[in-house]
Parts: C-alpha cells; structure tokens; sequence
C-alpha cells in the first residue's frame, strides 16, 4: 500500500525546488511525494513558497522568494508581467520556454492519445522558433477605465478578472500603441469623456483597438463606444475631428473608426462601425496573399509566425498541382488560398458566415478562381456533401478552434479517405485525441512540428501530416 503523504495547510511557508512545468506554466515542486503548483516559479529555481489552497495530495502556493534562481530564470521584459493575465512565462529564458512547448507536444500526444514515446519522438521535429520574441502582435485590444485616484487608464485585465492593469506598453505589441493611447486618453481628459463603467453601464469609451499591417505598415484604430447618440455637430465622440488630427498624424495613420457597443457583455466589439476618418480598411499581405482587414475581420496575430506554420501546413500537404484540397476551419481562408496556388481546386468549411464573406473576397482579390467555400459546421457540411455530392478529397487540411474536431467530421474525413491528412492544431490535448481516432481509422503519423506562435505565454501550435496506410486505399 502506497504511504499516505503529509497534507500541508493554507498559509504554511515551504522550501522547494522546482522541477517540473505544469500546463499553465506554474513551477511544479514536490515534498515527498506532495505536489506544490506555484506559478511565476522557474523550472530549476529553489523558492521559498507560502500555501494558498491546499488539498489532500497537492497545493497551490504562492512564491514569496526565490532562494537559489535557475539558470533559465531571466529578468522579465516587461513590469507587469506577474500581475498581468496575459503573458505567464516571462521569468523563463526564450530558449527554455521553446523546450517546454516541444516537449508539451510530445507529452500531451503520447499520453493523452496513448502512442509510443520512441515512436512519437522519431516523428518530432524542432519547434519553430521566433527570430525576435518580442514586438510580434499585430493586434492589441485595450480596455479603457478609471483607476482609484478617478484618473483615466488603459491597459490589461489581469488574470480571471476585469482589473486593469495600467499599460501603455506591451512587449509584444507594436511601438505605436503607446502614442496612440497618450493621445486618446489626453482627448478624453481634456474633453471630459468619461470611460465605460462596467458596473453602472455609463461612460462612453469601452476598448481601443489598434492593428497594424506588418507588410503594408498601415495602421487601424477603432473606439468601441457606449454610443449614446451624436451630438449637435453628428460626431460620436465629442471633439471628434479634433481627436482625429492628433492620431492621423502618427505615421502609418489609414482608418479611424468607431464601434457601437451599448450591451452589457464582455464581447468587446460592437458590430456596427462606422469610419470618421480614413479608410475602411487596412491591406496587408499574409502567405503572399493581399488582404484587406476591417475592424470585424478576424486575421492572424502573429503573422511572421502564421507563415512559417501555414507553410509547413504547405510543405506537409505535398501538393503537386493535380489534388483536390479541402480546409476545413477555414477561417477567411489564408491556408485554402495559399494552397490555391499548388492543387487544382480547394474548398473551405468554416461556421461564421463573415469569414467565408471575407474568405471569398480574399479570393477575388488575389485573383484565384480554384477556390470555393461552403459556410457551416464542419461536422454537419462535410458529412452531408458527402452523402449528396459524393465529395472526394486528395489532401484534407484542418485547423479547428481548441476543443479540436467533432466525431463526424472526422468520421467523414476517413469515409473519404484522402491520401494525406493535414492537421494544424492549437491545443495539444485535443490534437492528440483527435490523433487517436485517425490512426485508428487507418492513417499513420508522418512528422509533428510545433510551432511558437505566442511567446512568454503558454500556448503553442503544432502541424501534424498523416497519411492513409497502403492497406486501407
Ligand atoms: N486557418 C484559419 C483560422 C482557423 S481558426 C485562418 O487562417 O483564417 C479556427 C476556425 O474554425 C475559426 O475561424 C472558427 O470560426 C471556425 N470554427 C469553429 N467551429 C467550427 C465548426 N464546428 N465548423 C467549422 N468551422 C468552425
């Protein structure tokens, strides 16, 4: 029989040395045999801890100090990073956290989807790594507010909560935010325009989103507003032209706009919008596609990243200019266009009606007449054009949201057993379940290449080729 372990209790101080990573990346310690999660501790780090909530055979705890550091504890980059809920790894060096996302991968896929270690690490490829960590968002979203002294802030919601954390700057946001918010806020002082109050439900300014075209350096700016009508003059922010002078002169300035969004809600963009200076839209170019993004669009965030994964979905689908692809999860179709070009047709699948709107204008643009695209459940479309249409596929390509891929979509898939099956994935745990069902159903694991789309935050992308056995064509 196992010994039982001694339970500690809340609020006792403990010394322990860290070495393991949880999936939320908290240091892991253990004392004989009781586990401690203590998050912001560095795999190697010895710490002094104190108990926050303790269970039978584990706690969490909280770090009080770090006795001894680990060599791959770093100073964090940005000053906010503790209290911040959006970065969780910005004590751990870039290098290290790329080893803990690898190796996330390749634990998720051999115990959760109950492969064979050795035969899992010889499919592993190197994680792709960023050239530069910092700097890489295309998109920041900034919740507007006041703080206690009753003076106007913006910044980021810390963990779990609706705090924010005053931040003009962010590591991995562009430069430009920062001005772009000093003249907002300053607009608003000085005019007297109260932020959102989620409590009461007045004030006008919610969020402030800025994009950026990373190609094109074109810059978007849009208010999400408590709209309560336009004054005298029809502007919908007071001293609206004003506001617009200041920020139009940063330079990479192409449209201001403002979103109507008077709900109680925590979905952030209204979706009405209106341009009161510039244009619509901003271009930009993506996998050697022109895109054109408005507010609404969704549109990657990390697009130096998106081409490496996107293109080592590519490489991976081994297309030779005569197959049938279809993407399902096709968003606004950046993989289905890009792999346009290589196959004879490709066909998209994707649920929001706005994204295939944008999936098939994106086609136009870029001048592809190989592609369509069918708005719906992957689930319910594919199975049925199936049945109907008896739809045959050389490549299939997926890359659906975190909960991965519904049992008939992947039932379907293998009723049509395409020679390869393309599989990128932003969560491991569901990949590797989903990995199960098509070995099971007769295809086995080519290569699994992680690819870092996020630093000093936990998540990571993986792309994953599969191929039909000889036996099952
Ligand atoms: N490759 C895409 C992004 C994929 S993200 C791009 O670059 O644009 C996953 C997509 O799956 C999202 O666009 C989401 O709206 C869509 N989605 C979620 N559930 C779905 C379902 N059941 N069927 C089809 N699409 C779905």
């Amino acid at each position: 029989m196992a010994e039982s372990v001694k339970k500690y209790s809340k609020n006792e101080i403990l010394e322990v040395t860290i070495t393991d990573i949880g999936n939320d990346g908290e240091g892991i310690g253990k004392i004989d045999g009781y586990t401690l999660f203590i998050k912001d501790a560095v795999i190697g780090d010895t710490v002094r801890c104190k108990i926050m909530k303790a269970k039978k055979n584990y706690a969490y705890a909280r770090l009080e100090e770090v006795i001894v550091p680990s060599e791959y504890r770093i100073r964090p980059a940005c000053t906010i990073s503790t209290r911040c809920g959006g970065c969780q790894i910005q004590s751990m060096s870039y290098e290290r956290q790329l080893q803990f996302k690898q190796d996330k991968v390749r634990n998720n896929i051999v115990r959760l989807g109950g492969f064979d270690g050795d035969e899992i690490d010889s499919k592993m490829e190197t994680i792709i790594g960023m050239d530069e960590p910092f700097r890489y968002r295309n998109k920041a979203q900034y919740p507007v507010g006041l703080n206690k002294e009753g003076k106007i802030v913006t910044g980021f919601y810390a963990g779990h909560s609706h705090n924010i954390i005053p931040s003009k700057e962010c590591i991995i946001g562009i430069e430009e935010n920062g001005i772009i918010l000093d003249t907002i806020v300053g607009h608003m002082e000085a005019n007297h325009i109260s932020p959102y109050d989620e409590e009461t439900g007045r004030g006008l300014v919610r969020h402030i989103l800025i994009r950026k075209g990373f190609v094109s350096k074109e810059i978007m700016v849009c208010l999400i507003i408590n709209y309560k009508g336009r004054n005298a003059s029809g502007d919908y922010i007071p001293s609206q032209e004003q506001l617009c002078n200041k920020l139009s002169q940063i330079e990479g300035m192409k449209s201001i706009s403002v979103s109507i969004n008077t709900e109680k809600t925590n979905v952030i963009m209204g979706n009405e919008i209106h341009t009161i200076w510039g244009s619509d839209t901003i271009t930009d170019t993506l996998c050697g596609l022109k895109f054109n993004i408005s507010p609404l669009s969704f549109y990657q965030v990390n697009p130096v990243q998106t081409e490496k994964l996107y293109g080592t979905a590519l490489e991976y689908a081994e297309l030779t200019g005569n197959e049938t692809v279809w993407d399902l999860y096709c968003g606004i179709g950046t993989i289905t266009l890009s792999m346009s070009r290589k196959a004879r047709e490709v066909y998209g699948v994707e649920i929001i009606p706005q994204a295939i709107d944008d999936a098939r204008e994106n086609a136009r643009v870029n001048g592809i007449t190989n592609a369509s695209f069918y708005v719906g459940k992957a689930e319910e479309v594919l199975p049925r054009l199936y049945e109907e249409e008896n739809i045959y596929a050389d490549v299939i390509c997926i890359d659906p949201p975190r909960k991965g891929c519904d049992q008939a979509a992947l039932d379907t898939m293998l009723k049509m057993a395409p020679k390869r099956i393309v599989y990128v994935s932003c969560d491991s745990a569901t990949l590797a379940r989903d990995l199960r069902i098509l070995v099971d159903g007769g295809y086995s694991i080519d290569k699994i290449r992680p690819c870092d789309m996020f630093s000093w935050s936990v998540h990571v992308e993986t792309v994953v080729s599969l191929t039909l056995q000889d036996d099952k064509k």
